[in-house]
């Protein structure tokens, strides 16, 4: 036994996945992953894991891997140096900044890099090359939650914990499909659901697993959630059942909103969601006799224009009825990627600093002045689809992404392409060749979770630490390392030897972390951040929302209806994941096994739609929208109804991406880009 301890080592990690934020050991013999094993003491997940999470690590170890620096030259890479790689990197960006200002530099973050990468990613930005202009790929995914529920209670974040999701009375579903995307998390609700008592309603286009076990399955029109939101708000009102007490003490803008409310009776929300007042008032009544209402919402509602709005109508609806700042209840936007909660929590963002201080904030900005050494903007910079703009007119010049593939996660992703194209130079910093890193001058081998420490941030506010597992592989550095060598070329004197070192200068500069450091964090203990005097705060708000007067804002913006299509593009086509791959595929699909349970992907079309166009299973059907096409299979499938059809997004393959199709509309408040408002027409090529 003695032999095998020694040569088997065993390491502490944070699932490098989804948003959930399980940990669990893993068992490796030198390079070679042995097993992963969850442990009793895992705050979040104890013993479960999902398919990812459990099988999902081949990737380390890919024969794909970056493994040393590459320098682009003509249509080719070459090997080259650190050295060479670095010196490169100061010289160009050095450049562009002193022929074309600050502002013709743009940074994208990552959400699988550590808070502590993020953290000098947005340093590096303001500090070194003195721009706002970083981003992180929250603009594609949760901002417009974040922004709702910034503006309504104060703090972009889940509310409470997954524990308050699983001991909650009634839990609402909205757009997302848990059992997929964030499946231990799911596993949760369906043991509260079964056992517990607990009632659940899904809202979502696709019948999807979830929305089978619950006791009401609602298929509300594309982008129209708000309003059935409204309408349940207003009835809800109406009939006296909202929390007058809870209102009174803790909520600004009630007349305000009630006045808002007016338009929105059941008989107009019948109208455009096309659900029934019947099943309306159901949901209303459903959340008035439960104990605690936590509503989980994803994609599908912030990825359309009205996704701001929409989340700040959830935020309401849960402030009226009294289900935010107590356990048991809450807002909780999922976070699909691992540390993206974490990403925009360090800042990673054109408008803020750590720990959501506002650029335009003098006192706060002055705190970072000082600490920098620098003068910082107070206008907060570009986001990454302005990025895109900026160099579209020629105004941004050079971009250092790291750890995101922009070329093929955007929507409309032709178009992001042929911006990259136009740059004049493209830091990329990745663990594989991208679509995004094949339009690079220079590429800087990154590592992933196993081979460096550091702490992610999971969907609930909590800071957990990895352990370093492995070495990094062949020539490839920590992401940290490599930002630190990068402002170093440049004349600062970043000197950490650790990321304790970096999480304590953020720390020391962010009020939501002051009392978080690497020895709170000590092996499965844990820190959720959410007071500004230094305690763990699992339920937020209990004292008080995060404003001046303590007080909620209700939100009082209105409803924005889709985006308009040419009627011959006649299907929605609505999009997201599924259980085997993660998201776009770049790590999953250098997984076998994973592969073997999922080779492709496939388009999702209805009985109905089927029999009308002829259609069978594994038939060959090409999708159209205005933006481009993609040829695949189709699988009819009762989870979808009528002309909706559902495809996957983690194609690898140009043949069949989903953001071929996805276009340019983008939220009205934070620009994400309305994956979910895109419509196609489908032609029939032939049968399998
Ligand atoms: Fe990883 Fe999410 Fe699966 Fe947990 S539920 S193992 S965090 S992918």
């Amino acid at each position: 036994a003695a032999m095998r301890e020694t040569r088997t080592k065993k390491t502490k990690t944070v699932c490098t996945f989804c948003g959930v934020g399980c940990s669990f050991e893993v068992w490796t013999k030198g390079r070679e992953i042995l097993k992963i094993e969850p442990v009793d003491q895992a705050p979040v997940n104890s013993i479960s894991t999902c398919i990812k999470g459990k099988f999902g690590w081949d990737f380390v170890n890919s024969n794909q891997r970056l493994t040393t620096p590459l320098i682009r030259k003509g249509d080719t890479f070459v090997e080259a140096s650190w050295d060479e790689a670095l010196n490169l990197i100061a010289e160009k960006m050095g450049n562009i900044k002193n022929t074309y200002g600050a502002n013709a530099l743009g940074f994208i973050s990552s959400s699988k890099m550590t808070n502590e990468e993020n953290y000098l990613i947005q340093k590096l930005a303001r500090q070194v090359f003195e721009t706002n202009n970083v981003d992180n790929c929250s603009r594609y995914c949760q901002s417009p939650a974040s922004w709702g529920l910034q503006e309504t209670t104060g703090i972009g974040g889940d509310s409470a914990t997954i524990e308050d999701i699983a001991s909650a009375g009634l839990v609402v579903i909205l757009g997302c499909s848990p059992a997929e995307g964030h499946p231990v998390l799911a596993t949760r609700i369906k043991r509260a659901h079964k056992l517990n008592g607990q009632k659940l309603i899904t809202f979502d286009l696709r019948k999807h697993e979830m929305a089978e076990r619950s006791d009401l399955f609602v298929r509300p029109k594309q982008g129209t959630d708000y309003v059935w939101l409204a309408a349940v708000t207003k009835y809800i009102i109406d009939q006296g059942w909202h929390d007058e007490e809870f209102i009174k003490k803790h909520v600004n803008y009630f007349d305000e909103y009630l006045a808002l409310l007016k338009p929105f009776t059941l008989e107009f929300a019948e109208k455009e969601t096309g659900v029934s007042k019947e099943t309306l008032i159901q949901v209303a009544t459903m959340i008035h006799e439960a104990d605690g209402t936590a509503i989980c919402w994803g994609m599908g509602v912030t990825q359309n224009v009205a996704g701001s709005y929409t989340s700040g109508a959830i935020a309401n609806l849960l402030l009226v009825t009294g289900n935010m700042a107590r356990k048991g209840a809450g807002a909780f936007p999922l976070r699909g990627h691992n540390n993206v909660q974490g990403a925009a929590d360090m800042g990673t963002m054109p408008n803020i600093f750590p720990g959501y201080q506002s650029v335009t904030d003098d006192v706060a900005r002055a705190k970072f002045e000082k600490a920098y050494g620098v003068k910082i903007s107070n206008k907060p910079g570009l986001d990454n689809i302005q990025m895109l703009q900026a160099i579209d007119r020629g105004e941004l010049k050079g971009m250092y992404i790291a750890g995101e593939d922009m070329a093929w996660v955007d929507a409309n992703s032709n178009h992001t392409q042929e911006m990259l194209a136009k740059l004049d130079f493209l830091v990329v910093q990745e663990i594989f060749l991208t679509t995004t890193a094949q339009f690079a001058d220079v590429i800087l081998p990154g590592t992933p979770s196993l081979e460096k420490e550091g702490t992610f941030t999971n969907t609930e506010r909590r800071v957990q630490r990895l352990y370093q597992a492995m070495e990094p592989l062949g020539n490839s550095k920590p992401d940290w390392q490599i930002i630190t060598e990068v402002a170093k070329r440049f004349g600062f004197n970043w000197n950490y030897s650790h990321p304790s070192e970096i999480f304590a200068e953020m720390a020391s500069l962010t009020p939501f972390f002051s009392g978080c450091n690497y020895d709170v964090l000590e092996g499965w203990s844990s820190f959720h951040w959410g007071s500004t005097d230094g305690k763990n705060t699992p339920v937020l708000y209990t004292d008080g929302f995060n404003f001046p007067d303590k007080k909620a804002r209700l939100a009082l913006f209105g409803y924005v209806p889709p985006v308009e299509f040419p009627d011959e593009f006649d299907l929605t086509l609505d999009n997201g994941r599924l259980l085997e791959q993660f998201h776009e595929g770049n790590l999953t699909n250098k997984v076998g096994g994973i592969n073997y349970k999922l080779p492709e992907v496939f388009v999702e079309i209805s009985p109905e739609l089927a029999k009308e166009r002829g259609v069978e299973s594994g038939t060959l059907v090409r999708l159209e929208s205005p933006y481009g096409a993609v040829k695949l299979k189709a699988v009819v499938t009762d989870r979808m109804q009528g002309t909706n059809i559902y495809m996957p997004m983690h194609s690898s393959s140009h043949e069949t991406a989903v953001n071929l199709l996805t276009g340019n509309a983008v939220d009205v408040k934070t620009h994400t880009p309305a994956y979910k408002q895109t419509k196609v027409r489908m032609q029939v090529l032939k049968k399998q």
